[in-house]
């Protein structure tokens, strides 16, 4: 009975022992990564390009859930990932064009809001929280082309059209919309952003895979940089 008992006492100390550590390693990743997270390089778009129109889409109504996802219209990238868009606009402004952006650094919770305000059959269309979007990682953004006065140009469709309109080798479009399609990816390929098949407007960072995903809220980026 009293080695049982003994037996007992020393196996509940061994687990105590493992849960502690368990715990001590757990708490040393989480800070881990939040001393990863502190020293994120989120820049405003503005003040790497002053010329570029921004009409974040997601921090209104005026986007396809109908709702207000964003806690605030501010647009933020990773440096490099802005300085690389402001050599774009560079490109651009010498034919007459410039940039305009409908979505850039989306925080990971901002993306869980959006999966949820998705209507299910268009799920598939936007990225799981789970996995995780590269718009969360600072290094993506939806961009369309404006003229040198800053209105919209013609192109295929709107934002956030889930139909085969927005793919971006669908041909069967005005002249116009696809020359300023044209122009807009030429000027952003050159510049080593990289198009996907099925958004014309969207756009990822060849280095993507260099920035970790980010829940920083919109609105403590925004009050950091005023
Ligand atoms: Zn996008």
């Amino acid at each position: 009975m009293g080695f049982k008992f003994t037996k007992k006492l020393c196996f509940k100390r061994i687990i105590k022992r493992v849960l502690w550590n368990f715990l001590a390693l757990f708490s040393l990743l989480v800070f881990a990564d939040k001393s990863i997270v502190a020293q994120d390089d989120f820049v405003d778009i503005r003040t790497r390009i002053p010329s570029i129109v921004i009409d974040m889409r997601y921090a209104s109504t005026n986007n396809f859930t109908g709702k207000k996802i964003y806690d605030t219209a501010a647009c933020f990238l990773r440096a490099n990932v802005a300085d690389r868009l402001a050599r774009v606009q560079k490109r651009l402004s010498k034919k007459g064009y410039g940039l305009k952006i409908w979505d850039a650094y989306r925080p990971k919770s901002a993306q869980k809001i959006l999966w949820k305000a998705t209507p299910k059959k268009l799920r598939r269309y936007v990225a799981n929280p789970k996995k995780g979007s590269k718009h969360s990682r600072g290094a993506a953004v939806d961009i369309t082309l404006v003229d040198s006065l800053g209105n919209e140009c013609t192109m295929p469709t709107g934002f956030d059209d889930f139909s085969i309109k927005a793919r971006t080798h669908n041909m069967n479009h005005s002249k116009e919309a696809i020359m300023h399609r044209e122009i807009l990816h030429q000027a952003m390929n050159r510049e080593g952003f990289l198009s996907i098949r099925g958004e014309w407007w969207h756009f990822n960072d060849p280095d993507w895979r260099s920035y970790p995903l980010s829940d920083i809220p919109l609105s403590q980026l925004a009050a950091q940089n005023n």
